[in-house]
């Protein structure tokens, strides 16, 4: 070992770079690690991310960010779910909660029950009336769950609407407060070591030199060290995911202010609305073969609910990822690494894991890389990225839109393998296992095979264990309990102002 410390130069300073800085500078020892993040003012952030996945709050604990603080520094709001509008038949609306789905009875998982119950005729309730999550968030209600797991008010999560701009400067502020080195430039040139190809330091217009033993690309769409600099190649996905350009355009106001990201299926891709606590996030993903720019602006602020903030912002870009995450000494996270479209608010926890998947592979002090935690971060990296790509393009699979030519396209496209398979278990059996590895359990993928009309011909035998009407009390009675919850909770807006608004708005 030697005495000086491991140099990590993170590239970037979006939320990806910042959210690679705080989890590391938290994560490993500082002592044994010193930590630099580059950043460019003049090329600036990509400047969109505003809805997130239920862990995200497990990042901020790990940091030890005070909840209050940091929703009145982002102007957050809470979310229980994501609603989906029109992706089924015509007027059909789901939610995609964050929570589960009634309980398991008999051994079997609560979705065999309710197939078992619908196709013998005595249950007419849609899945959705079993989630408590969905009932409150209909209901525009939020209250922190509860701590007694017995308890219906328990069975879900939460996560936050925020601005992403505003999340990256509150993290700057905490890593370096705690050591992180910030350094503003842009970085022009990338040396490599002649023997192993590595880099070896990069070169700032100002001439400064960083040099360092592990690169984390953090540089966006530009992916400027994996990409441009050791050419890792990228994998396409259109063919699944069309879409490749974006319009956003906040507006004012947040009413109805509803703990729920919403995506509305629209002709030529799908439009987002994530009230804040001060305005309210909107925009158009479209795929340009078949929509215009001029049609998706049209539908878009069509779609708004109050005074467009500004112009409509175009961002492009395309389904895929990076062969591989990490290649050489170069990890990259965030948009350098791959992108898939925001309709599941995807990509900061695929950050997230990426941030905490290289903490626990990080090479230790004196070490040059090794092959192997190499290749394990690259085999999780695989497992986020393709898992993820599937849920995504099941909502895509199962529309009910037919008659739109870019809709009637997907519904006929051929699947990945992995999702086909995930499809017909559960059509044909009511089996879905629990594909997680942190990111859309069980509950997640229910929510949308029922959302979308995907319904099991058949139900597990241990269901049938229960008696028909003692199945149909329990799911009476469960139903009734979690309509009674969710009256009972707090209107959203309330709960805002009475526990961490920011000063002058809700
Ligand atoms: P960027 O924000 O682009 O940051 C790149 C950084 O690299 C910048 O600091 C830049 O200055 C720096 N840089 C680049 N080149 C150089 C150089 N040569 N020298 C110095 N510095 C350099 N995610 C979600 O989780 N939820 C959402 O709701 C969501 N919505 C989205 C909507 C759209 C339309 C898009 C396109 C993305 C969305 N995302 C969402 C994804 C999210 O925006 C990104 O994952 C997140 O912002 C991370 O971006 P990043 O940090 O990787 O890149």
């Amino acid at each position: 070992m030697t005495d000086s410390p491991y140099r990590i130069v993170i590239l970037g300073g979006g939320t990806a770079g910042w959210m690679a800085a705080a989890g590391l500078a938290r994560l490993l020892p500082a002592a044994d690690y010193d930590i630099t993040l580059i950043e460019s003012d003049a090329i600036g952030t990509v400047g969109v991310g505003e809805a997130t996945l239920p862990h995200i709050k497990d990042f901020n604990d790990m940091l030890g960010l005070d909840e209050a603080e940091f929703m009145r520094a982002t102007m957050a709001s809470f979310k229980i779910g994501i609603e989906f509008v029109g992706w089924g038949r015509a007027g059909e609306r789901y939610i995609h909660p964050f929570g589960t789905f009634g309980e398991r009875w008999a051994g079997a998982d609560f979705q065999h029950h309710h197939a078992r119950a619908r196709l013998a005729g005595s249950d007419t309730r849609s899945l959705q009336a079993y989630s408590f999550a969905v009932a409150a968030g209909r209901a525009a209600a939020f209250e922190h769950p509860g701590e007694d797991p017995a308890s219906i008010r328990s069975a879900y999560a939460y996560a936050y609407h925020f601005d992403a701009g505003l999340y990256a400067r509150h993290l700057r502020q905490w890593a370096t407060a705690r050591g992180v080195r910030r350094m503003e430039g842009q970085v022009v040139d990338v040396a490599r070591d002649g023997e192993s190809g590595d880099v070896a330091a990069l070169t700032l217009e100002s001439g400064a030199e960083v040099a360092g033993d592990l690169f984390v690309d953090c540089s966006g769409f530009r992916s400027l060290l994996l990409g441009q600099t050791l050419g890792v190649p990228w994998r396409d996905w259109s063919e699944w995911l069309p879409c490749d350009r974006a319009l956003a355009l906040a507006c004012e106001g947040t009413a109805p202010l509803i703990p729920l990201t919403r995506c509305t299926a629209q002709r030529g891709g799908w439009t987002w609305r994530i009230p804040l606590q001060h305005r309210t996030g909107n925009g158009h993903v479209f795929a340009s073969g078949f929509c215009s720019e001029e049609e998706a602006e049209r539908t878009l602020r069509g779609a708004i609910d109050g005074a467009a903030r500004g112009e409509p912002r175009l961002l492009r870009f395309q389904a895929g990822r990076r062969g591989a995450g990490w290649a050489g000494n170069v990890a990259a996270i965030g948009l350098s690494s791959g992108f898939l479209e925001p309709l599941e608010s995807t990509s900061i926890f695929l950050i997230q894991a990426a941030v905490t998947d290289l903490a626990a592979l990080m090479p230790r002090r004196g070490d040059k890389v090794d092959a192997r935690l190499r290749a394990e971060f690259n085999r999780l990296f695989e497992i986020h990225y393709d898992r993820t790509r599937d849920f995504i393009v099941l909502h895509y699979a199962a529309n009910a839109r037919e008659g739109e030519p870019l809709w009637d396209h997907l519904r006929h496209m051929t699947l990945p393998d992995s999702l086909a398979h995930k499809i017909a278990l559960y059509r044909e059996s009511a089996i879905a296992p629990d594909y997680a590895l942190g990111l859309f359990s069980r509950d997640s993928w229910l929510s949308v095979f029922e959302g979308q009309g995907i319904v099991p011909r058949a139900c597990s035998p241990l269901a049938e264990r229960l008696p028909l009407p003692e199945l149909q009390r329990r799911l009476d009675e469960l139903a009734e309990r979690i309509a009674i919850n969710a009256a009972e909770m707090t209107p959203l807006a309330d709960y805002i102002a009475g526990t961490c608004a920011a000063e002058g708005v809700v």
